[in-house]
């Protein structure tokens, strides 16, 4: 059995800077640092954080008054900024800055009287973010599929930003219909799905040109994780998102000749290290890298924990 290894895939610049951030933020204050949401979505690296002293929220409400408060990668609302303010908290901000970046959109947009459309997962943490940055008068739209872009009634000047994460396929088809029913909509200057979602989506498709199974590093809640597992899906291929060696099952690897293998921006490389050693035990005779883009994007944390 041969084990082919996508690149690239696991950590991107976002999650390493905000995992740096709750670790310096621990080593300057001291435990305890509360973080709102899973700082990212991963199990492994938020049961690593929790041991080193980090209190993982949902709500600011739970915070006490004068703590350290960390916002997760995925980037909050407005309110929720008030609200760890109001409770005079040290704020540390973790959101992606590509978060950022579309957050600043909407705004700008709305300042424009444009109606802004996003395109993303309801629930989301990110989600519930960007539409957070809304301004008193006007909601931002979700919308989640091209069968909600044919409800949409809107007069006047419409705009539409995604959120980061999201398959590029399937935006690509929302997109095709939100231009197709409103002609002039407003494109974001750059296309909002990020560097590492589009790499490690298109790494995928290279690895399951030559795989028959797809194993993806990820836990159930990463949104870029979920469509890796989804890419190997649509082309017929069985796949399964896994948070460590210790998920798989052996009956998957009957018959399999050549297992793909891929880490979510949010999964880290130990525990790739944990399922190739896995496959060894299991059959695997050669372990190979496919070769793939060079990420060389880095974000910096922020100035007061340099
Ligand atoms: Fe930022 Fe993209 Fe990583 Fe999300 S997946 S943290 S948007 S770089």
């Amino acid at each position: 059995m041969k084990v082919l290894l996508a690149n690239p895939r696991g950590f991107c610049a976002g999650v390493d800077r905000a995992i740096e951030i709750v670790e310096r933020a621990l080593s300057k204050h001291g435990a305890p640092v509360y973080v709102r949401n899973e700082v990212v979505h991963n199990k492994f690296v938020v049961n690593d954080l929790k041991a080193k002293g980090a209190i993982f929220v949902k709500e600011i409400e739970e915070v006490p008054e004068h703590q350290v408060v960390v916002f997760s990668a995925h980037g909050v609302s407005q309110q929720t900024r008030k609200q760890a303010k109001a409770i005079n908290s040290t704020i540390y901000d973790a959101t992606c800055p590509l978060v950022t970046k579309v957050h600043k959109e909407v705004v700008r947009k709305q300042k424009q009287h444009s109606q802004v459309i996003l395109i993303g997962h309801k629930g989301h943490p990110e989600v519930e973010g960007t539409l957070g940055q809304s301004n008193d008068h006007e909601q931002v739209i979700l919308v989640e599929t091209a069968q909600d872009v044919e409800q949409l009634v809107i007069n006047g000047s419409v705009s539409y930003t995604t959120q980061t994460t999201l398959s590029v396929d399937d935006t690509q088809d929302i997109v095709d219909k939100l231009k197709e029913k409103f002609p002039n909509i407003q494109a974001p200057k750059k296309d909002d799905i990020c560097y590492a979602t589009q790499n490690r989506q298109d790494a995928v498709k290279t690895l399951m040109k030559s795989a028959d199974l797809l194993l993806v590093l990820g836990s159930r809640n990463s949104s870029n994780s979920n469509r890796l597992r989804e890419i190997a899906e649509k082309l017929d291929m069985p796949a399964y998102l896994i948070d460590g060696a210790d998920e798989i099952n052996p009956n998957w690897l009957v018959e399999v000749e050549t297992i793909g293998v891929t880490a979510g921006a949010s999964a880290p490389e130990i525990l790739v290290q944990e399922v190739i050693n896995y496959l060894y035990d299991h059959g695997a005779t050669e372990v190979l890298e496919v070769s793939g883009i060079q990420e060389n994007v880095h974000f910096s944390v922020p100035e007061t924990l340099r």
